[in-house]
């Protein structure tokens, strides 16, 4: 007999991890106890070491679902501290804030089963929960997490969920959330004029009438407000488009289940595994063929962004629904989603034809999270419910850092110890509300996690708010402002994400960047590491035709590279007006943004004119892309003073030819994505053969791009390249700040107590 002290550290607490020890200690007949600490919990055991073995290796295994184990370190050998029987030590008060609040997370099978269990107290009950389930982040004013800290303070528990919630070996000891028909929450019908009509199940059916025939609901979920209705209907997205204002973006859509799914999409084993995952993401799926046109007027590519239902109440609207519903945030031009139930009433007035709301709280925003699933893992073009504010786990951290991120897609990350933690999907800041409520996740995220920064990261642009925001917070309290190069911190962020360290080559393809010599970058092949880089690779610049019009309008692009190339601009609107602007170098900025070339290649093949929203021309050009199409089109690569420029005249030509010629756009779709492939091989090697470097990460919004996700690592394996992408964060901005941590950090003598190299 002897005896054993396990440390677990993770996301163990309001979890149900201590009721899981209780009976997995009961099954193997130990003494002991059990305690939270500061970093996740301890236990201790009196037994024979052989079966302490095996509990603990039996822990990880059936652990609860959203308990995180990041470490478990067990030291035997201990003398017998005589426990009898198993005990849950109440935890100290003011440890708990070191801990970690869980994401919110779709309601478990057990509690599926009690709501569709006629007699069952929780009957039909829109808000049922379990330590298992629900929500937690976007419900958590402050900390530690306890009820009084949540929005459910103001439902007391009546004596039987007070009960459940007292009993350590009920699934609900514990829950915060907890709560029934008695004591609870309740759903709430609003009719057009924002007039209440209906309650509980009556709630549902009016909703469920309203979306039958063809309307426009708004619907309250975990972190914010949904615009749905009928998905199958092409009227009833049409009639959302208009009033939502939102003329081209694609919807995503709800399914009742897996096999509604199968009926619109194709869904290989690993979509699924993401699509039912307790973290309920909306997963890019590719529509089936002969569903593809009748699904047009959800999105105008051949992929449609899926989720299954994740709250109970979904599952209750789901009873009498289509299978398939537009589920799309509510919010109107550029604002962050709408949360609030008088909002709501207010802003989506002739907007929504009735409201399904309920009167818990919404603290925190949260969009849905965006993903596709490549090579069976996740990459994200929106990390935001369920997965935040569950940190990135990077060893190369230390100090307490905030980097302020981008501007159009904007994040906050804030560092304590090895952990990076970046907030929810926020959004484009030069809308002021979104300003605003970024500004306040930052302070939420520095409570939440008690983090008090000692220096701050920005981008090098100067103009972003995310800029200001910084430059303020840096005044405000007197900490070191340190400045990122935009493409460094994309490549940084994808080297932390991976766990890396020492030196890369970073392959950074975006939109736009301001780069260390003022022009804007987008195209680049660097090498280096966290404390620095050198620009190897790039492309040759763009002029951007009257500046950030050309972002939308890139028909400008088109006929810049089309000029550049030589080419005849007849086919091009407005070509005089541009031949003016483009021969005085007047308002045209030079560009190496991948971005923008995907614009012009889109542009001039007639895929696209004007793009209604930023990357649409990309969007377009992949779907049109035939996938089968290995062929090229001729390109250079030219050394111009060390930096490898990317030629694209020879391409521009040919691109221009098959327009011409009235080639199917897929050929040359195709071939053009091939050939940035094959030049990004070609620039890596080239660096290899200079540095040595075999390692090359990838970042950048243009790696949303699922044709080159899915080929390029690829070739660059076969090329004999180590490949990395991100997959725990998003390749495009949303990602940025880690990278701009990760920087500061691993420069922190020179930036904040050396030299002062960066610092303002
Ligand atoms: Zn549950
Ligand atoms: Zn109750
Ligand atoms: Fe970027």
């Amino acid at each position: 007999m002897e005896r054993a002290r396990i440390r677990i550290n993770g996301i163990v607490q309001g979890v149900g991890f201590r009721p899981f020890i209780h009976r997995l200690v009961s099954e193997h007949g130990l003494n002991g106890m059990i305690r939270n600490s500061s970093s996740g919990v301890e236990i201790e055991l009196d037994g024979e070491r052989a079966e302490i073995e095996k509990l603990v290796e039996e822990i990880p295994q059936k652990a609860p679902v959203i308990a995180v184990i990041r470490e478990l370190k067990t030291e035997y050998g201990l003398p017998c501290a005589g426990y009898t029987g198993f005990t849950i030590t109440e935890s100290k008060r003011e440890s708990e804030r070191n801990t970690l609040i869980s994401p919110d997370l779709c309601i478990c099978d057990d509690c599926l089963r009690e709501l569709f269990t006629p007699g069952d107290r929780r009957w039909h009950y829109p808000f049922i929960n379990c330590t298992n389930c629900g929500p937690r982040f976007t419900i958590v004013r402050d900390v530690p997490y306890d009820r009084k800290n949540t929005s459910m303070v103001k439902f007391p528990m009546c004596p039987d969920c007070e009960r459940e919630y007292r009993d350590i070996l009920d699934r609900r000891y514990h829950a915060q959330p907890n709560a029934c028909h008695v004591c609870g929450p309740r759903v709430l019908f609003y009719n057009a004029e924002g007039e209440l009509c209906a309650e509980g199940d009556e709630a549902f059916r009016r909703v469920q009438d309203l979306l039958a025939a063809g309307g426009i609901a708004a619907i309250k979920g975990l972190g914010g407000i949904h615009l749905a209705c009928k998905a199958d209907d092409p009227r009833c997205a049409v009639s959302l488009r208009k009033r939502k204002q939102r003329d081209e973006k694609p919807f995503a859509v709800m399914c009742r289940d897996v096999e509604s799914v199968r009926r619109y999409c194709e869904l290989s084993a690993e979509e699924e595994a993401v699509l039912t995952s307790a973290r309920r993401p909306i997963v890019l799926l590719k529509k089936k063929r002969e569903k593809a046109e009748q699904l047009r007027h959800l999105s105008e590519n051949n992929m449609l962004g899926v989720m299954l239902p994740y709250t109970p109440l979904h599952y209750l609207l789901f009873e009498h629904t289509d299978d398939m519903l537009v589920m799309t945030s509510a919010n109107l031009s550029e604002t962050p989603i709408i949360s609030g139930n008088e909002e709501a009433l207010e802003r989506l007035k002739g907007i929504a034809d009735g409201f399904l709301l309920h009167d818990r709280d919404i603290v925190t925003k949260c969009d849905d999270s965006l993903c596709a699933v490549v090579e069976g893992e996740i990459s994200f073009c929106r990390r935001s419910r369920g997965y935040v504010p569950y940190p990135v786990i990077f060893s190369g951290l230390s100090h307490s850092i905030l980097a302020c991120g981008a501007e159009q897609k904007a994040t906050a990350c804030l560092t304590k110890g090895e952990n990076a933690f970046l907030c929810q999907h926020i959004g484009d800041l030069k809308n002021a509300e979104t300003y605003r409520h970024y500004l306040k996740q930052i302070r939420h995220f520095e409570r939440m996690f008690d983090i008090t920064p000692e220096a701050v990261v920005c981008d090098l642009h100067p103009d972003y708010l995310s800029t200001e925001a910084a430059e303020m917070f840096s005044e405000e309290e007197s900490l070191p402002l340190i400045r990122v190069q935009h493409h460094h911190a994309h490549m940084a962020a994808c080297m932390a994400d991976n766990g890396l360290s020492g030196e890369v080559i970073g392959l950074v393809w975006d939109g736009t960047g301001l780069g260390e010599d003022g022009t804007i970058w987008g195209g680049e092949c660097l090498a280096g590491g966290y404390e620095g880089f050198r620009r190897l690779g790039s492309i040759r610049p763009i002029p951007l035709i009257g500046g950030d019009q050309a972002v939308t309008e890139i028909e400008r692009i088109a006929f810049a590279l089309l000029r550049e190339a030589g080419c005849g601009t007849r086919n091009i609107s407005h070509a005089e007006q541009y031949e003016k602007l483009l021969a005085g170098r007047m308002a045209c900025p030079l560009s190496s943004g991948m971005g923008r070339l995907f614009d012009g290649a889109a542009a001039i093949l007639g895929i696209k004119k004007v793009a209604g929203y930023e990357g649409q021309g990309a969007v377009l050009l992949e779907a049109a892309a035939d996938e089968n199409e290995t062929g090229l089109l001729p390109f250079e690569l030219k050394n111009e003073n060390g930096l490898l420029l990317f030629d694209w005249r020879e391409t521009v030509r040919s691109l221009f030819k098959a327009a011409e010629d009235g080639t199917d756009t897929g050929i040359p779709a195709a071939r053009f994505m091939n050939t940035l492939m094959e030049m990004a091989v070609r620039q890596c090697e080239a660096v290899r053969e200079q540095t040595k470097l075999q390692r090359v990460v990838l970042s950048g919004g243009c790696f949303q791009n699922l044709y080159i996700l899915r080929r390029l690592p690829k070739k660059l394996e076969k090329a004999g390249f180590e490949v990395y992408r991100h997959r725990q964060t998003a390749c495009n901005d949303e990602g940025l700040a880690l990278g701009q941590a990760a920087i500061a950090e691993a420069g922190w003598r020179n930036y904040v107590s050396g030299s002062a190299v960066k610092t303002d």
